[in-house]
């Protein structure tokens, strides 16, 4: 997605929905910073074509195939910025602004820890709060910080390395994990691709920014197919906006009717958008990854 595009998506919502107008700015400052921090990324050589292929075939992570080298200084540098403008800007209670502006959590990132990142984030994040120990910080909270951080660093090599597949369908990929860097899709789009089309989904990848296609009828979660099982949950004055949820693992994706918004969707601007209704999910007892179930024949 180009910058022209998000800033037209941010002006139209500001407009049409004043009241995301103070989350808004918060992002639209947070994407502004990881545009600036990206010009320290490093230079990515991916896989060549064939490999490429050959790995997501397997549903094997291009990252995992070659990975992208995170520059240690300015990834800190990275974390302390956004913990800044987190602090200032994000609307969060004032214990957790202050802790995020005294906590040193760029200072607890190794060499070692920052190598282990792609592999697992979780444990990554896990490393940096055990480090600064304040009680002030949660979890998500750090997570947030720490892969926000990460973002500017790795857009790029992940579009490199996704582009180095060349013309593969990205429906024999067939899975909602990002196929860059493996993280958990954040929504998905619906674009209308004409009468012979019909809409096709695109999944989108909160950490690297990746997008891929993904069947439209399908759990990203489970993999569940059955319509019986599948379901849309949205505000019938906002059709553009909704949660598809599965009754099979308890999951759900946000995903934009392209056709029925007025703008054209740029994921990340989409998911600020859709936050209200993921909080009507949870408490109805689903959650973003939905519960751990084997699905095999489908
Ligand atoms: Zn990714
Ligand atoms: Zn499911």
């Amino acid at each position: 997605m180009t910058n022209a595009a998000r800033s037209k998506a941010i002006e139209h919502y500001v407009a049409a929905r004043p009241d995301f107008k103070q989350q808004l700015g918060f992002f639209e400052a947070l994407w502004a910073a990881q545009d600036e921090i990206a010009a320290d990324a490093v230079e990515y050589a991916p896989a060549s074509t064939e490999d490429t292929v050959s790995a997501l075939r397997k549903t094997r992570t291009l990252f995992s195939l070659v990975a992208p080298t995170i520059p240690l200084e300015p990834y800190r540098a990275a974390v302390r910025r956004i913990a800044g403008l987190m602090a200032k800007r994000a609307g969060l209670p004032e214990e957790q602004s202050a802790a995020l502006t005294e906590a040193d959590l760029a200072g607890a990132i190794s060499q070692e820890g920052l190598d282990s990142m792609l592999s697992g984030f979780d444990a990554f994040v896990s490393g940096v709060m055990a480090e600064v120990d304040d009680d002030r910080l949660n979890e998500p909270l750090v997570f947030f910080v720490l892969s926000e951080a990460a973002t500017p660093f790795l857009r790029q090599p992940a579009a490199d390395a996704v582009k180095a597949a060349g013309d593969f369908d990205w429906l024999q990929y067939d899975s909602g994990l990002c196929p860059a860097c493996g993280t958990p899709a954040a929504s998905g789009v619906v674009r209308d691709e004409g009468e012979l089309q019909g809409g096709r989904r695109w999944l989108s990848c909160p950490t690297c920014r990746t997008e891929w296609e993904y069947a439209r009828v399908r759990c990203a979660r489970c993999g569940h197919r059955s319509h019986d099982k599948l379901e849309y949950l949205f505000d019938e004055h906002d059709p553009g906006h909704r949660l598809h949820t599965c009754k099979k693992c308890n999951g759900y994706i946000p995903v934009t009717f392209e056709k029925q918004t007025t703008v054209i969707a740029v994921p990340e601007v989409e998911e600020v958008i859709m936050v209200p209704l993921e909080q009507v999910a949870t408490s109805r007892g689903l959650s973003p990854l939905g519960d751990d179930v084997s699905e095999t024949a489908n």
